[in-house]
This record gives structure tokens, sequence and C-alpha cells, in this order.
């Protein structure tokens, strides 16, 4: 599976704790934390969650000295735990106090995102900018200049406007708008290296929460400039709106060769799990074609030839299942991740999708014999029939995943 569509657009790689940002790296997935990072448990717990779904850079917010403070205890606390994923740190308004104030919560993260709207007002923003620039620069830190639509820099954007203004044939003023936002990442990105601030190690974004408005504005910005780009659409939204807007704004560019690294940033539905992000970043990438992660399930809708819940439910089941074998999968039996497996309801389609499949099932239909039969790389290998179909599907695909992929890794342990 290629890493990257043909026509990605060349950045220069920005190294994050070890994570390869940029250049010929695979698009990275980010998640981000809704802990108080003061709750040193709680945020540790979260983060590993995060990682453990697949989240490959971890997000949390640095607001108050009692989370910059807990900073570096949550880092050892997560190395204890054996996880390794990068921290990033979130700061806003007083990142260039708590950056100053505790050095050992600068140290613990691998980067600093700043967000040039609420660095400070007037003449505090350029010094208060510049002290958290020195410290990355002097610490080898990169750094995200994460420009946001809701927190816009107003200063910039009131002298862009008066100055459109001016023109003998102004612009559309929310075209003047989206000017500003990539300018704002721009000057921003400029001033860090004026500071000192390498250019490999910077990385911009600039999130907007209407998908039209985030895709003008990453076209702009991947044309001129090759820092490496973090793609998401701000205040997404919650359940299938969130994620298809995200999609929507996201599958675009990246189909275009923009975008580095991912968050899709989903509101959490009550009792959701945070790792959900993580989920359908995943999945974007791997039906984009762009990366593999986990065995894909391909299901039909059902229609009014499935009247029973029988193959949903398979299909929920393998899903799961799947979800759940893979860190075990993923280390014994190396590209299990390109596996992929149809659950399909009746043999309308079920014969055909199940043979292009890997491992596919075609359940019995509304009126059909009640026998399921099973099509391995193709060939159909076995028919299911009785109560214990799921758990017999089941292990089959066991037995596949060690006769296809252990070969990999008995091949290896011979070399
Ligand atoms: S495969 Fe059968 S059950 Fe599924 S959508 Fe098609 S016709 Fe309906």
């Amino acid at each position: 599976m290629p890493d990257h569509p043909e026509n990605r657009r060349q950045s220069v790689p920005v190294n994050v704790g070890g994570v390869t940002v940029g250049g010929p790296a695979p698009v990275v997935v980010q998640s981000m934390t809704n802990t108080d990072t003061a709750d040193e448990v709680a945020t540790a717990v979260q983060v590993a969650d995060l990682a453990r779904a697949g989240s490959e850079l971890v997000r949390i917010t640095v607001n108050s000295e009692e989370a910059a403070a807990t900073v570096p205890a949550i880092r050892r606390r997560l190395d204890d735990m054996g996880v390794a994923v990068p921290l990033v740190g979130d700061f806003h308004f007083n990142g260039h106090k708590l950056l100053s104030r505790y050095p050992d919560c600068a140290a613990a993260l691998a980067k600093f995102r700043i967000n040039p709207g609420n660095v400070g007002k007037g003449k505090r923003r350029d010094p208060q900018f510049a002290t958290m620039i020195d410290i990355a620069r002097d610490l080898d830190k990169p750094v995200r200049i994460g420009v946001n639509w809701g927190s816009l820099d107003q200063e910039l954007l009131a002298r862009m406007m008066d100055d459109n203004a001016r023109l003998p044939e102004p612009a559309d003023p929310a075209r003047v708008m989206k000017s500003a936002v990539v300018r704002s990442a721009l000057e921003s990105a400029e001033k860090a290296e004026e500071l000192g601030l390498p250019h490999d190690r910077i990385i911009l974004s600039c999130k907007m929460s209407v998908v039209q408005d985030l895709i003008t504005v990453y076209r702009d910005l991947a044309d001129r400039c090759d820092y490496p780009l973090h793609l998401g659409l701000t205040e997404a939204g919650m359940g299938s709106k969130g994620i298809v807007a995200s999609s929507a704004a996201l599958a675009v560019l990246l189909q275009e060769g923009i975008g580095d690294t991912i968050r899709i940033s989903l509101t959490p539905e009550p009792g959701e799990s945070r790792t959900r992000e993580v989920v359908v970043a995943q999945e974007l990438l791997q039906t984009m074609g762009m990366r593999a992660f986990t065995p894909l399930v391909t299901a039909c809708p059902g229609c009014g030839r499935t009247t029973s819940t029988f193959f949903q439910e398979l299909a929920e089941q393998i899903q799961r299942h799947v979800r759940e074998r893979m860190p075990q999968w993923r280390k014994e039996y190396p590209g299990v991740e390109n596996m992929t497996l149809a659950v399909m309801g009746c043999v309308v389609n079920g014969p055909g999708e199940s043979r292009q499949a890997n491992i596919g099932i075609s359940l019995p239909g509304t009126g059909e014999k009640p026998v399921a039969p099973v099509y391995e790389d193709g060939e159909k290998t076995v028919t299911l029939k009785g109560e214990h179909i799921a758990e017999d599907f089941k292990n089959i695909v066991e037995d596949y995943v060690v006769r296809r992929y252990g070969k990999a890794t008995a091949a290896q342990s011979s070399r």
C-alpha cells in the first residue's frame, strides 16, 4: 500500500521525539487529551489509551502552573507503562511564563504548539513569542505554529482589513480573513527562524471550522512554504457530522498531496471513548489507500433481503475482534494490517464481494438455504451452518492470519 499519493507536496522532514513528520514519512496520526493535565494519573491513562489505539503523537494542554508542574510526572508514568509516544504541549496566553518557570516541563515535551493569536497583545506579543521560541531553540524542540480561525491575531487582521479598505477595488472581507490566517502562520514562522529556530524545527497549521475555507487556506499555505503541514478541521463537531466534515475536508487535501500529519477534532458523545478520533483518522488514511493500520471489514448495508440483524452483528463482532487482536497480531504477523475481510448479507453480492477479500463470508438472506459459504483468497473453502457461525468464522480468520502472515515472521527469524 503506498504511503501517500505520488503528487505529494515536498516538505522538509521534522523529527518530533523520534517520529518524522513531513518529507517522505507517512502521514502521522495525532490526537489530543481532554483530561485536566494537572491530574497526572487521568492524563497518563488517557495518553496511553490514545497511543495504544494508534496515535503517534499526543497533545496535552499546558494551561496552568499545576499542569506544567505535572508534565514531567506524566512523562515518567508513561515511560514506566512502556508508552513511548511523544507528548506535545499546547500553549496559549501564558506559555512564555510556564516554559520559563518549568524547565522540566519544557524538557519532557517533544514539541510545543504555539498559537500566534494567543501569544499576547500589543508590545508584549513579540517578546512573549520570542521567549517560547528561544526555549524551543535552546532545547532543540520543534514547534507547531498553529493558527486557529477562532483565535486569529486580531491586530494583524485589523491591519489587513484597513489596507484592503484603502484599495481602489477592495477584496471580499472573507478573502482577506483567509489571507490573514495564512499570513499569521508564515510571518510567525519567519520570526521564529529570525530568532534562530532552524527551518526543520517548524510545522504549520491553519485550522478552520468550515470545510471549503480549510481547503482554500491549506492550498494557499502549501503553495507558499515547504514546512510540514498539520491538517485538522477545528470544531468539527459530534458524531457523524464531525466525522463527515473532517473526512470531506482532509480527504480533498490529502488527495492533492497536502498534509503531513492529521488530527480529527471530534467532540466525544457522552460516554464515548476519546480514542474514536484516532480510529477515524486511521480509517480515513486507510480507506484512501495511504496507510494500513488494521484489517478493514467490508460489509453490505443490508436491505429487504436480510430480515435478521445477524449479519450486522457478525460484521460488528469481526471488526471488534480484529481491533482487539491487532496489538498481538502486529507483533507476530507483519503485514496483517493489509488483510481485508467481507461480511455480506445474501447471495446477490455476497459471493462476489467475498471473493475480492482475503476472507469473506456470505450469509443467508431471507428465504435462502441457511448456509454461509466462506471464501479465502478467492476460493470457496468451507460452508458454515448451525448456531456457531460467528465463532467458526473467527477461528477461520485466526487460522488464516497464522498461515498467511506467520510465514513472514518465520522467514525473518530464520535470517
Ligand atoms: S448483499 Fe444482499 S443483503 Fe446485502 S445489500 Fe446486497 S442484496 Fe441486500
